[in-house]
């Protein structure tokens, strides 16, 4: 018996009520925003303790890191996203090992991913990283970027473009957070509006998931609010207060 799935259990159904609450504001079906809880620096049992709450997928953004966990709990049925930042010589590694990849924004790297996805697997899931705070610091496309790379990703075999992803600047005021929000799903509606099929926005983290949802995240990546401060500083989010 694990000593954490009481505590997993609990901090779960905090987030889902949060989920649930802000998606009913948001006059949204619950089922239509998935969790995905973001694993880093976090050992194994913990992943294994929100997996047996209920929790399928799982994010993680330091490749060394992940495999080990990835190997520690295939018995389990989850889907991995990588949501860190993707290097072009660890592409073949996160092709074969990741059901999804958060952070892809060049045409290089998403070339790589298709070319070296194992034949027998099905397309890898991607997003397209977007710079919405166009902060030099991040990583992500400028959204004028956007059409052009829509249409050369969206025709590389072995991938299935589903949508955009981002990492706004460290915010706390909700009101400014859902501007960023804002943007990317305005950019959203215009890419599938002009003959896109996007279904996926992943935006929201710990202490902005609700904005995120009621500008349509489908996907919230929440790492300190289901697992406690991370123990060692492996942040690329910003810190908690
Ligand atoms: C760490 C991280 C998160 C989760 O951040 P929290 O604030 O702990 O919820 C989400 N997305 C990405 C890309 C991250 O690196």
């Amino acid at each position: 018996m694990l000593m954490v799935p009481q505590n997993s259990r609990d901090e779960v159904r905090k987030v889902r009520n949060r989920i649930e609450s802000a998606t009913q504001a948001a006059k949204r079906n619950v089922d239509s925003v998935t969790l995905l809880a973001v694993s880093k620096a976090q050992p194994a049992n913990s992943i294994r303790a929100v997996a047996e709450a209920g929790v399928r997928d799982i994010g993680e953004s330091y490749l060394q890191e992940a495999l080990g966990k990835i190997e520690e709990l295939k018995d389990l049925p989850l889907t991995w996203h990588f949501i860190g930042r993707v290097q072009a010589n660890k592409t073949r590694v996160i092709a074969s090992h990741f059901d999804w990849v958060h952070g892809v924004d060049r045409l290089k790297i998403a070339e790589r991913l298709s070319e070296q996805r194992p034949f027998h697997a099905l397309p890898l899931n991607v997003c397209l990283q977007v710079n919405i705070g166009g902060e030099d610091s991040k990583g992500g496309v400028n959204p004028s970027e956007l059409p052009s790379l829509v249409a050369a990703v969206g025709a590389l075999p072995r991938l299935k473009l589903r949508g955009l992803m981002c990492i706004p600047p460290d915010e706390d005021d909700p009101a400014r957070q859902r501007m960023g929000f804002a943007a990317m799903r305005r950019a959203f509606e215009e890419l599938n509006a002009a003959g896109a099929r996007l279904d996926t926005l992943s935006m929201g983290m710990s202490g902005d998931f609700e904005a995120a949802i009621l500008e349509g995240a489908t996907i919230v990546r929440i790492g300190t609010a289901l697992f406690g401060e991370r123990p060692h500083a492996t942040n690329t989010a910003p810190p908690q207060p």
